[in-house]
C-alpha cells in the first residue's frame, strides 16, 4: 500500500491546500483522524458512508493500517474477543471466533479495499500538536513525516481521535533489581525482535495476562521450557474455537451477514448474561471458571494456588484460551506456572523471595501497557495547554472546555469495536445536526445542575482495575455523578442511550 504524503482531492472530498509563508503545505478537511487502526478505519467507513459530504483524512505515524494489530508481532499474536463483535458491524466475520493478527489485518485491508479509503490514509505522519482556535473555529495539526522528516500542517473542523490508549512504541516493564546482571535477553511482547531466536532455550514469561497465555502455548513446542511467573493468578475462560449458531446457520446455507448479526447477537445476549452472573453470584462463577481449568489439569493440579485470582470474576478482562491451548502446553510438560514474587534477578534467571531460583536463557516481560494520553500530542485550547485530567467527560466521548473532538475509547469487557462502531454513529450524527442548527462549533459543558456533582474517575477502580489504568488513571478525565457525564462502559445500556441522546438538551453548546 502506498503512503500519500497530503490528502487527495476526491469525488467526495473538498479537502483544500494552500501554501503558507514557510512552505509547509496545510491541508484542510472537515474531520480529521487520527489513527488508522479498527477505530480510525472504522470511523472513516462511518463518515463516507452517513456524512459522504464530508472531507477527511486519516493520519497514521506507521507505514501501515492496522494499529495494535501491527505493533503486535509475538508468537500466537491473537484476538481475545471473538470476531463477530471485534469485527464491524457492518463487514461479516466468516472465520473462527479467536483471530489471528494476521487474519484480523486481512479483514482490515479488505475493509479499506471494498470502500476505497486507501486514498484517505496518510501514513508515516506523527502528529506532534493540536491547537483549537476559537476565532478560526477549527483544530490545526502538526508534526513531520517519519520517513522524510518533512513538517505537516492540516487544519480540519472537527478532530476524531482513534490514536488508541497505550503507546506503540514501547511496553511497560516494571524496574527489578539486577536486571543489568542478567546474561541472556529481556524482551518485552510489544517490541518483539523479529529474529529472536528460542529454539531449546529456558524461557520464563512475567505476567499471566491475555498476552502470556498467547505467547506461551506459541514458543512451548520450541523451548526447552517455558515458565510462567505470575504474582498473582488471572481467570481464564476455555472453550472451542468454533461458534456452534454459525456453523449450523453455514450448514442450512444462510447468507453470512445475517449469520454475522444473529451471532453477534447472541455473543451479546451470553455476555451480559454472564457479567451479570459475575455480579450476582460471583463464587459459583468462579467455581465454573476453576473447574474448566481442572478438566485440563486434573484434580492433583494446585488449581487454587496458580487459577485462583484474589479479585472477584470480571474484575478485570476474563482471558479467553481457545481450545484450552495454554493448559494442553502445561499437561505436556513444556510449560508450567510459578505464583511467586520476584526477588531479584541474577546472572542466569530469576530468585524468586522464597529463596528458589528459576533458570533462563530469555525473559519476556508480559507486563502490560504504557498508557498514553491523546497519543503523546501536546494539544491546546487558544493557546492554553490543554490539562486532559481536568476535564470532564460527556458520554465517554467527549469532555467538557474541548470543542469538536470525539476520543474513541472503547469497551473492558466487550470487544472494543462495538464502542467504536456506536461512537461512529453518534459523531456522525453530531455533524449532521451542527449542520442543521447551522452551527460551527460544539463543547460539552456543564450546566447549573451539574457544577459541584460528585467527581468520579474515568474508570471506577472498584469495578474494573488492570495494572496499566490503576498507573495511568490520574492521566485521564474524570466521568461526574449523573448523566450524560458518566463513561458508562456498558454496551447493553449504551446501544439506547447513545441513539436516544438529546444533542439538544443543553450540555452540548453550540457557536
Ligand atoms: C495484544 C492486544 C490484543 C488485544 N485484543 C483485544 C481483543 O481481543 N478485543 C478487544 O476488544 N480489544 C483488544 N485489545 C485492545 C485493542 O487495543 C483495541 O481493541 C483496538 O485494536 C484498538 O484500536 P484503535 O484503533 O482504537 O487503537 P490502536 O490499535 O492503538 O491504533 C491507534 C493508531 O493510532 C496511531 N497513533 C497514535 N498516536 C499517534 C500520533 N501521535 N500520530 C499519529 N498516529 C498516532 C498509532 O500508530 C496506531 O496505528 C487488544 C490490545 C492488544 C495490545
Amino acid at each position: 500500500m502506498t503512503a500519500p504524503t497530503a490528502n487527495r482531492d476526491t469525488k467526495s472530498q473538498t479537502s483544500t491546500s494552500t501554501e503558507p509563508s514557510d512552505k509547509t503545505s496545510v491541508n484542510h478537511v472537515d474531520v480529521l483522524i487520527v489513527g488508522a487502526g479498527i477505530s480510525g478505519l472504522g470511523g472513516a467507513y462511518h463518515l463516507q458512508t452517513q456524512c459522504p459530504n464530508k472531507s477527511f483524512a486519516i493520519l497514521d505515524s506507521k507505514s501501515e493500517f492496522g494499529g495494535t494489530w501491527r505493533t503486535h508481532t509475538y508468537p500466537g499474536i491473537r484476538s481475545d474477543s471473538d470476531l463477530f463483535t471485534f469485527g464491524y458491524r457492518f463487514k461479516p466475520w466468516t472465520g473462527a471466533p479467536i483471530a489471528t493478527a494476521e487474519e484480523i489485518l486481512s479483514y482490515l485491508g479488505e475493509m479499506i479495499e471494498e470502500n476505497h479509503l486507501d486514498d484517505k490514509i496518510n501514513y508515516d505522519h506523527q502528529v506532534e500538536s493540536a491547537s483549537w482556535s476559537s476565532e478560526a473555529k477549527r483544530w490545526t495539526l502538526s508534526g513531520y513525516h517519519t520517513k522524510t522528516n518533512r513538517r505537516f500542517v492540516y487544519t480540519a473542523n472537527f478532530l476524531w481521535m482513534c490514536q488508541g490508549y497505550y503507546r506503540h512504541s514501547q511496553g511497560y516493564t516494571p524496574t527489578w533489581e539486577g536486571m543489568e546482571d542478567f546474561a541472556g535477553q529481556i524482551v518485552h511482547p510489544q517490541t518483539w525482535p523479529d529474529d529472536l531466536d528460542y529454539a531449546g532455550k529456558k524461557v520464563i514469561v512475567i505476567g499471566s495476562g491475555a498476552t502470556a497465555a498467547t505467547l506461551i502455548p506459541a514458543m512451548a513446542p520450541d523451548c526447552e521450557h517455558v515458565t510462567m511467573l505470575q504474582r498473582s493468578p488471572t481467570f481464564f475462560a476455555t472453550g472451542r474455537n468454533a461458534n456452534e449458531l454459525a456453523d449450523m446457520l453455514r450448514e442450512i446455507d444462510i447468507d453470512e451477514a445475517w449469520i454475522h448479526e444473529i451471532v453477534r447477537r447472541r455473543v451479546l445476549f451470553d455476555q451480559a448474561a454472564f457479567s451479570k452472573m459475575c455480579v450476582e453470584y460471583p463464587d459459583e462463577v468462579r467455581k465454573e471458571l476453576l473447574q474448566g481449568v481442572r478438566d485440563y489439569l486434573g484434580e492433583d493440579y494446585p488449581i487454587e494456588t496458580h487459577f485462583n485470582p484474589r479479585y472477584r470474576p470480571w474484575h478485570q478482562r476474563v482471558a479467553f484460551v481457545p481450545d484450552g491451548d495454554l493448559f494442553e502446553g502445561i499437561k505436556s510438560g513444556k510449560a508450567s506456572v510459578v505464583t511467586e514474587e520476584i526477588e531479584r534477578f541474577t546472572k542466569n534467571g530469576i530468585l524468586l523471595k522464597s529463596g528458589e531460583t528459576l533458570q533462563a536463557d530469555l525473559i519476556v516481560t508480559a507486563t502490560g501497557f504504557d498508557l498514553n494520553v491523546l497519543g503523546d500530542i501536546s494539544f491546546s485550547i487558544d493557546s492554553e495547554p490543554l490539562e486532559f485530567h481536568e476535564t470532564i467527560t460527556y458520554r465517554g466521548a467527549m469532555f467538557t472546555g474541548i470543542p469538536n473532538m470525539v476520543w474513541v475509547f472503547g469497551y473492558f469487557r466487550a470487544a472494543w469495536t462495538l464502542r467504536a462502531d456506536m461512537l461512529g454513529d453518534f459523531v456522525c450524527r453530531l455533524l449532521k445536526h451542527m449542520d442543521n442548527r447551522g452551527a460551527s462549533v460544539v463543547t460539552p459543558t456543564l450546566q447549573d445542575d451539574a457544577q459541584g456533582m460528585n467527581l468520579l474517575p474515568w474508570v471506577d477502580p472498584d469495578n474494573f482495575n488492570p495494572g496499566y489504568l490503576q498507573r495511568g488513571l490520574h492521566l485521564l478525565p474524570q466521568q461526574g455523578d449523573r448523566e450524560p457525564w458518566i463513561h458508562g462502559q456498558d454496551y447493553s445500556v449504551e446501544k439506547d442511550a447513545f441513539p436516544a441522546a438529546d444533542l439538544d438538551d443543553g450540555n452540548l453548546v453550540y457557536a
